[in-house]
């Protein structure tokens, strides 16, 4: 192999084994730093965030062992608190690594991003991060109960806050046909459960941690028609009221967001809605004809716990 080809997968797993330790810490087992005096009300599921608007200004950013090759490329883009905006684009267009900038695992090589008019990297990883909910392509589950599973969203929830996520997020109905209902254990000894319940449990836990934004990385796996459904009804649940990033696989799901951003190579090529981009966005248009699911293979997998 190359020295390309072998620094391209090094890289790769790099990613790979970093994931489990951020998944953890986006999950919200890390505690929530608020700071002093900060009487941020967890406790109300349905609360609105008047907050959450992001800015990137000029932001441009290059893996160290690709320093020629511009990933993030003078990305200029203002969101507003609450918007739904899908991130589309082929397969290394810079989606991922455009989370992972959001997220301060990795840090711009110029510009600066913005919360609230307060640039990222002025706050401490764990405040910034606090802040977000990431729903990933492959949900992690652990082997233990439903329960514990949901809890992994916030630690400190209720019996009662965690059933009313599970009922926010289309799970709850499942959850309670299971043989030992919110007690059955997952995993390999456990019960088994379908993509789309398994994304219902990830998107739980996210309406649990109840975040100013959210950021989805959507399975590219195909669900049932039914499925499709009930994971669309508890996004749109998910998605009330929070800014909201979504790395978008499937026409349905840009009908939902308020602006579609279109990334080729790194560059931001074209933005708005899936009509107007459709006759304005060559790029746009022939993805759409695909699917958006441009080389799914490509896609890091998470390092689950629960498979099957
Ligand atoms: P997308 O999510 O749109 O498929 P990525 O953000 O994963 O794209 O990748 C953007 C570019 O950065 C691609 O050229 C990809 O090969 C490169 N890249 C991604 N991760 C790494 C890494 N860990 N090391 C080096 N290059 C990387
Ligand atoms: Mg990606």
């Amino acid at each position: 192999a190359s020295l390309a080809a072998v620094t391209e997968v090094y890289g790769e797993v790099q990613r790979a084994a970093g994931a489990a330790e951020r998944i953890r810490e986006l999950l919200g087992t890390e505690p929530d730093i608020s700071p002093m005096g900060d009487t941020q009300d967890h406790n109300d599921l349905s609360s609105d965030h008047p907050q959450g608007a992001v800015v990137f200004d000029e932001v441009s950013f290059s893996y160290p062992s690709r320093p020629d090759q511009l990933a993030i490329d003078q990305l200029s883009l203002s969101v507003n608190s609450g918007e739904r905006v899908a991130l589309v684009g082929p397969s290394g267009a810079g989606k991922s690594t455009l989370f992972d900038l959001l997220l301060r695992f990795r840090d711009p090589k110029q510009g600066r991003i913005y919360i609230d008019g307060q640039a990222i990297d002025a706050m401490d990883t764990k405040t910034l991060r606090s802040q977000f909910a990431l729903v990933p392509q492959q949900p992690v589950l652990f082997s233990t109960s439903v329960w514990e599973n949901l809890r992994y969203g916030r630690p400190e929830a209720t019996e009662e806050e965690i059933i009313a996520a599970a009922k926010a997020a289309h799970a709850h109905e499942f959850i309670s046909q299971l043989p030992e209902g919110y007690h059955s254990f997952l995993g390999e000894q456990g019960v088994k459960l379908s993509g789309g319940q398994k994304q219902r449990l990830a998107i739980a836990r996210a309406i649990l941690r109840d975040p100013k934004i959210l950021l989805l990385d959507e399975a590219t796996s195909a669900l049932d028609a039914q499925s499709e459904y009930l994971v669309q009804q508890a996004l749109d649940e998910l998605m009330q009221n929070r800014t909201t990033f979504i790395i978008a696989h499937r026409l349905a799901t840009v009908a939902h967001v308020d602006r579609i951003a279109v990334f080729d190579h790194g560059k931001l090529v074209d933005i708005g809605t899936h009509q107007t981009l459709l006759s304005s966005s060559p790029l746009y248009a022939r993805l759409a004809e695909l699917q958006f699911n441009q080389n799914p293979s490509n896609e890091i997998s998470e390092p689950a716990s629960v498979t099957g």
